[in-house]
């Protein structure tokens, strides 16, 4: 193992109730890095924290310190501190002696803890508070004695969990700044986990995109942001214009009716892909032949520092835009993409296909729902087949009839023309639809196929 990793997560999974919460984690982190879990509420984030942290064991796999594997190692034994979300200072004690409670309880001489309290206070800009009620501190006053409390005892590495979420926009900041100074002036192990993709980008030198229990992507920032690996990283760092394309052949890509020059390689001719490109990439002016392609500006906002513009392509594609220049609704322009900002992206697959059981000459079962279709002849009552289904022939409605299956929108995803949603059914499988209604994240559906758009071949 090399010198430098202080944490390695070994094939670490977690199951509540049989859901799997987190699958097979493998990372590793070094000494002195600021590492941040970022995912959607409920991707499983503060469940790898708190089986670092010693809060949780893990189903299978281990964590090791140093090298050292720390199954059944209790919260107290480990040279970690964690702060969490809810600051969990005791009221009946001021804040000095909230700083000290810990190195109290290690029997640490009273010179000793009077010097390490004293740093702290100094640290977190605390001073003249030692001997304050921290009932009559800020919300950000007190997680800084939060903060101080958990340093005090001189961890090997800081776990904290989303611990600005109940600040206020611009104490956030203030402390983002702050915290991000004490991690460089004492050079320990953070791992951070937050959902603010914002905060993530601020924050850390290294980013873990969690979705689902699974590792999505890791990388520094900037990696993140400019080089999503997939549409889910993509859609969750950053506004970005996520759009199905094909990948004529290398450096040749065709979207949003255009084909465009871009960088990328080694995709094969006529792939289906994901292209992603960001608000800020794309150039908009006034119509001339320099344009690869035209629209009409629907909206203009200001955002501060740049307008953020929706614009119609003639192709019937909606465009975010984000410029320095504004250009008024119903302006018509013209658009340009530069080959290196056009980031494409491998489909994770291209249509629904599922296992599915022959019932009769005119029915089969998958997902748990029975659904009429044309079975091809050479298949009979009981074969297991294969039934695909496209994207865009998913039937959508709000109500169920009897037999019909049901499923909840998880990451719904706006791809320019149409939105592209995952459905998890009652059985936690996921069937993927395309659309043109508006549904949000948790919507209840009801799903319902046309027996022609069920198409049945033999299992692979
Ligand atoms: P959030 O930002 O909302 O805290 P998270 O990504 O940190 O989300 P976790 O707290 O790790 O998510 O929870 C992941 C999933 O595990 C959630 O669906 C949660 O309901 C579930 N879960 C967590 N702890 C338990 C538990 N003790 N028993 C059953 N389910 C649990």
């Amino acid at each position: 193992m090399a010198q430098d990793i202080i944490i390695d997560i070994r094939n670490v999974s977690k199951h509540f109730d049989g859901k799997v919460i987190l699958e097979d984690i493998n990372l590793q982190i070094r000494k002195g890095e600021f590492v941040t879990f970022l995912g959607p509420s409920g991707c499983g984030k503060t469940t790898l924290l708190k089986i670092i942290g010693g809060f949780k064991e893990p189903d299978q796999g281990s964590i090791y310190l140093n090298g050292k594997d720390l199954t059944g190692v209790p919260p107290y034994e480990r040279p970690l501190n964690t702060v969490f979300q809810r600051y969990a200072l005791f009221p009946h004690l001021d804040v000095y002696e909230n700083i000290a409670f810990g190195l109290k309880l290690k029997n640490v001489p009273d010179k000793e803890i009077d010097k390490r309290v004293r740093k702290m206070l100094k640290l977190v800009s605390l001073t003249d508070y030692e001997q304050r009620d921290v009932d009559s501190l800020s919300g950000g006053q007190q997680q800084r004695v939060a903060i101080a409390r958990a340093l005090a005892n001189s961890p090997q590495v800081l776990l904290l969990d989303e611990p600005l979420s109940a600040l206020d926009r611009k104490m956030r900041l203030d402390m983002q700044i702050e915290l991000k100074e004490m991690h460089d002036k004492l050079g320990i192990t953070f791992i951070y986990v937050t959902h603010d993709q914002e905060e993530a980008l601020t924050l850390s030198d290294r980013i873990i995109v969690i979705n689902e229990g699974r590792i999505q992507q890791t990388g520094t920032p900037a990696d993140i942001y400019n080089e999503p690996c997939n549409s889910f990283v993509a859609n969750f760092i950053g506004d970005s214009n996520i759009l199905n394309g094909t990948m004529i052949r290398d450096r040749k890509v065709n979207f949003i009716g255009h084909d465009f020059d871009c960088i990328d390689e080694g995709f094969g001719e006529n792939t289906p892909v994901d292209v992603v490109v960001r608000p800020e990439d794309i150039y908009i002016m006034n119509r001339n032949d320099s344009c690869q392609f035209n629209g009409v500006v629907r909206s203009c906002t200001f955002k501060g520092v740049h307008y953020e513009m929706f614009v119609d392509t003639e192709e019937g594609y909606e465009m975010q835009i984000q410029d320095y220049n504004a250009f008024e609704p119903g302006t018509e322009v013209g658009m340009l993409i530069k080959p290196q900002d056009i980031q494409v992206m491998k489909k994770d697959c291209v249509c629904n296909s599922f296992d599915a059981e022959v019932l009769d000459e005119n029915h089969v079962t998958f997902l748990g729902g029975r659904f009429e279709c044309k079975i091809p002849r050479e298949f009979k009552a009981g074969d297991t087949v294969c039934a695909s289904v496209a994207f865009d022939k998913v039937g959508l409605m709000d109500y169920a009839d009897e037999g019909e299956l049901v499923g909840r929108v998880r990451f719904p995803l706006y791809k320019g023309d149409h939105y592209h949603l995952e459905i998890v059914t009652a059985g936690e499988a996921l069937i993927y639809a395309d659309t043109q209604e508006v549904y949000d994240n948790r919507d209840l559906v009801a799903i319902s196929i046309a027996p022609k758009d069920i198409k049945i071949s033999a299992k692979k």
